[in-house]
């Protein structure tokens, strides 16, 4: 069944007229959240960490951040843009108590309300309108006058109006110019988890590191390895983006075409896809979620271990020194 999809015609911004809406955090999503909503008329609060670089930010943009429990307290409808990781604790230590029945408790990615980490008090619904893009593109196409697409989910036993409301909010920060798409709080938060882990983050890096790393073991020279492997992935992305499959193969020689369908399929193979439906089963069943959790709770010595392990890799000396020297790109260094 094709998804329904909602577009400025379907919302009704004079629906949060009366509303306040906080929001807690000002990062990626939460600067540009906050800012569409303003510019539209909407009645926006915030909270930050005081004396962070994005207190000072939130300042510069000519808001008075508030403590976290102030602004769930204020808040009609309460959107939660802090980290993943961080989002339950605070919850329970500092907004659970501020929510009143008839409040809304919002989200951008389903995983803590879906994995039952933020549960909403009786007569609270949950909401998730959620940017399918990061923060900075929310802003940025706002301000062209376009908008970047939006899901839009409401949890069990929400009403209409909460719907209705959720609309309103992807109208204010320009979602429905782009289309909102509606899905569930299952749905997104389990396709968000497997697309990163098996396509845009996960697979793709994998992917790379192994090229680069069987021409450098064959003896090729590194920068080659680094053009060929992590270089040219832009340009092929750029040609999915735009017209699919069908015109990144209409664009690249024949015999580029010839070795995607020849080789393509003996590298992502049975035994791949098998596993993608395995790591699919680890999100489905909570298996996924409970590791995260547990690492967090740990300190995550895991997850900063594989982060170090990473940053000092050959091909990533290597990609730094080469794009220093391609001044049409504009690099950054982490
Ligand atoms: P960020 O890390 O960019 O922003 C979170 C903000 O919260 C930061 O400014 C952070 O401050 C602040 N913060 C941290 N701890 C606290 C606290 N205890 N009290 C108040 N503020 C705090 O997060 P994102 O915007 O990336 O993510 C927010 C949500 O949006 C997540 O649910 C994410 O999944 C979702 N989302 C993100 C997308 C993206 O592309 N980024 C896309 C779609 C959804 P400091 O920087 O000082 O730590
Ligand atoms: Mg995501």
């Amino acid at each position: 069944m094709p998804a329904k999809i909602y577009y400025d015609n379907d919302a009704d911004l004079s629906l949060l007229k009366d509303k306040t809406i906080a929001i807690l955090g000002f990062g990626s999503q939460g600067h540009a959240q906050a800012q569409n909503l303003r510019e539209s008329g909407c009645n926006v609060i915030i909270s930050e960490l005081p004396d962070t670089p994005n207190y000072e930010l939130a300042v510069s943009h000519g808001f008075e951040p508030l403590p976290t429990s102030e602004a769930a307290k204020r808040g009609d409808i309460v959107q939660i843009l802090l980290p993943d990781e961080i989002q339950a604790d605070v919850y329970r230590n500092l907004v659970r108590d501020h929510l009143e029945a008839g409040n809304i408790l919002m989200c951008s990615h389903g995983f803590n309300v879906h994995f039952g980490q933020i549960e909403a008090p009786a007569g609270v619904d949950t909401l998730l309108v959620a940017p399918k893009g990061p923060g900075h593109l929310v802003r940025s196409e706002f301000e062209k006058g376009g908008g970047v697409p939006c899901l839009i989910a409401t949890g069990d036993g929400a009403s209409e109006e909460t719907f209705a409301l959720g609309l309103a909010y992807a109208k204010g920060i320009g979602g429905t110019r782009g289309g909102v798409i509606k899905t569930s709080f299952a749905e997104e938060t389990e396709t968000d988890l497997f697309g990163e882990q098996v396509v845009l983050c996960g697979g793709v890096s994998e992917l790379v590191k192994a090229a680069f790393d069987t021409l450098v073991e064959a003896g090729y020279q590194p920068e080659m390895a680094y053009f060929e492997c992590m270089h040219e992935l832009k340009l092929i992305v750029d040609l999915f983006y735009e017209g699919g499959l069908n015109y990144m193969r209409y664009s690249v020689s024949n015999t580029a075409e010839y070795g995607d369908y020849s080789r393509g399929p003996r590298i992502i193979n049975d035994e791949t896809r098998a596993e993608m439906k395995r790591i699919l089963k680890e999100i489905q069943s909570g298996e996924f979620a409970r590791e995260w959790i547990l690492e967090n709770k740990a300190g995550a010595p895991k997850f900063k271990a594989s982060r170090r392990h990473d940053r000092a890799l050959q091909i990533e000396e290597v990609g730094l020194r080469l794009r220093r020297l391609m001044s049409w790109i504009d690099s950054k260094e982490v």
